[in-house]
């Protein structure tokens, strides 16, 4: 049996989908975005990382495994106790990652077995990966939350280490399959933000009639810790969060849409 390579999972989620969510984070990814607040899902292997305690006023150094293997059935077992809560709030499972479609024989076990006991399937994914595995999912996902990030696809290659051209391809083939979408915008100064892009989105998006919400992701900071403890370079150091007012004014560019658009999902 395919194991998964989980690196956590949330219960109680309320971002991730509608309801209240178990959320399954599977760990390695395709891309490599500058401003990626889970470096830790990147690797698609368990990797090792050191955190600073204080105890005492003593600093102690603990090493802390990353990712770990699980069968579909082990992390049914973890999803299944929430199965009155789901039904109560209209929620279900979501999967995320990295990116879950990396691992496509492990998910679509993980997601027959979800839809099996009525349990809600939402797929969080950046669309990269073969058409196939999205033609092998589609029979078990009630949901996607999928990211659109750059239109050109120089840019997207430059910020994410990857062409959007399969990303779009997918995009186009959730579309055929007309699977409830919602697209997640994240919205980075500089870089994805610009009215040339957003508005390009826009466009893309409108015409799509599996799209039913638009949810615009803002930057923040929080994921700066993580870098340091991982040893890697925070590339975005000098970048500010946005205003509210500043969020009021991304989003009102979305106004003439007929579908809701919401600032952080
Ligand atoms: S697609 Fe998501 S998980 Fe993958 S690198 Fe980009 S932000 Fe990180």
């Amino acid at each position: 049996m395919e194991k998964g390579l989980i690196f956590d999972i949330r219960h109680f989620s309320v971002h991730d989908g509608p309801g209240i969510r178990t959320t399954v984070f599977l760990k390695g990814c395709p891309l490599r975005c500058v401003w990626c607040h889970n470096p830790e899902s990147q690797k698609h292997e368990p990797e090792k990382v050191q955190r600073t305690t204080k105890l005492d006023g003593k600093e102690y150094n603990l090493s802390e495994t990353i990712g770990s293997y699980m069968t579909s059935e082990e992390v049914f077992d973890q999803v299944k106790t929430h199965i009155p809560i789901f039904d109560e709030s209209g929620g279900g499972v979501t999967f995320s990652g990295g990116e879950p479609l990396m691992q496509p024989k492990f998910l679509l076990n993980t997601l027959k077995l979800c839809r099996a006991n009525g349990i809600h399937t939402a797929i969080d994914t950046c669309g990269f990966a073969s058409n196939e595995v999205f033609s092998l999912i589609f029979p078990y996902t009630n949901l996607f939350l999928f990211d659109l990030k750059l239109v050109s696809p120089q840019k997207h290659e430059y910020y994410t280490g990857q062409s959007n051209q399969v990303i779009l391809k997918n995009l186009s083939l959730v579309e055929q399959n007309n699977t409830p979408t919602i697209i997640r915008i994240p919205l980075i100064p500089g870089i994805t933000d610009d009215l040339f892009n957003l508005e390009a989105i826009k466009s893309m998006v409108k015409p799509l009639r599996c799209v039913k919400r638009i949810d615009l992701l803002p930057y923040h900071h929080m994921a700066k810790d993580k870098y340091s403890r991982m040893n890697l370079p925070y590339e975005l150091e000098d970048l500010k969060p946005y205003t509210a007012y500043q969020l009021g004014e991304i989003k009102s560019l979305f106004n003439d849409l007929d579908i809701p658009v919401t600032i952080g999902g």
